[in-house]
């Protein structure tokens, strides 16, 4: 039996740190929890929102169930002599792979350094970074449908794009299996170059949920909110960010409400400036209709 919790404080959830309540919330640390907490929204007719490791998402109050998905067991690494085969649960925070890379000397994934996502939100994001994405690496994804039943599917089947995959809509993720290849020469200097590159360009010691928008094809969002004059533009207790103008900082109890003024401006401004209709890459969760949501 997994404890659903009423009226659950959900701003320590998430790296940006806003956030209402959620009319009920569970963390989930098995299959069978997972079930039997879609189980429960579906009997209640309420709507759902998967939460990995938070670091794309800003929440609202949540009249629905809010499901945490927790590393269900330690990753399970297999030598294969010239790559790693890994198999991790979704709620696996993406540095253990990082870390495992760099131990490894295993080539590319260790560009996703530096965010605190889970395996699972990061395939759900398809993440990536530096000429990396996390699609890259996916040997094969285990997932339970909406409809209860369990699939897997290699990863050369998935469908994903830029920031997008077929999750959580097919389904959410329990397992992924990636395949990693070692690299012939030394990947600790890149490791470092790109380490100082996010720390100088980015506010990642800032709560924030990364970039707000995703970047218009050809061009660059933070670009485009810079010559608008979004950058630094504040609302409340929320800004865009001075050091990269497409990172949203909380300066501290910044609410919902402040945060989609501030994006709808951005988005009025920037349509007028340049003519570019800029799309949020990150998840606003509130009620329900935004992306993540399944209404059963
Ligand atoms: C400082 C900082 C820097 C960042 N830099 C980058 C970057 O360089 N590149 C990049 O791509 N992103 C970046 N991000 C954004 C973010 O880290 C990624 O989008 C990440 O993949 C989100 O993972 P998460 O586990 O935190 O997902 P969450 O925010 O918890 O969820 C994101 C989405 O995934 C879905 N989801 C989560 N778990 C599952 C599951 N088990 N099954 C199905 N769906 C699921 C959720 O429903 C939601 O739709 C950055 C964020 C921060 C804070």
């Amino acid at each position: 039996m997994v404890d659903f919790e009423k009226d659950y404080p959900l701003s320590n959830l998430t790296s940006i740190g806003i956030g209402g309540k959620a009319e009920y919330f569970v963390k989930v640390r098995r299959v069978e929890e997972l079930i039997e907490a879609v189980r429960f929204a579906k009997k209640e007719g309420i709507p759902l929102y998967l939460l990995g490791g938070g670091s794309n998402t800003i929440f609202g109050d949540v009249r629905g169930l809010v499901i945490k998905v927790e590393e269900f067991y330690p990753p399970r690494v297999e030598d294969m002599g010239n790559f790693i085969r890994v198999r991790v649960s979704a709620g696996t925070p993406l540095k253990e792979i990082i870390s495992l890379a760099v131990k490894e000397n295993l080539k590319g994934i260790y560009r996703l350094m530096g965010f605190p996502a889970t395996v699972g939100g990061a395939v759900a994001m398809n993440a990536g970074a530096f000429g990396a994405e996390i699609g890259d690496f996916l040997e094969r994804v285990r997932f339970v449908r909406w409809d209860g039943e369990i699939e897997e599917v290699e990863g050369n089947e998935l469908e994903l794009g830029y920031r997008t995959s077929p999750f959580p809509h097919a389904g959410i993720i329990t397992e992924i299996t990636l395949s990693l290849r070692r690299s012939s020469a030394p990947i600790s200097e890149e490791f470092r170059i790109i380490r100082e590159r996010r720390r100088s360009t980015q506010p990642i010691n800032r709560k924030t949920s990364g970039s707000t928008f995703k970047n218009p094809d050809g061009e660059k969002a933070g670009r485009l909110l810079e010559i608008s004059g979004m950058k630094g533009k504040r609302v409340g207790n929320v800004s865009f960010s001075e050091v990269h103008a497409n990172f949203l900082i909380n300066h501290g109890g910044a609410t919902f409400g402040e945060v989609l003024e501030l994006i709808e401006t951005a988005k009025e401004r920037v349509k007028q400036e340049t003519g570019y209709r800029l799309e949020e890459e990150v998840r606003l969760v509130e009620d329900c209709g935004s992306d993540g949501w399944k209404v059963l």
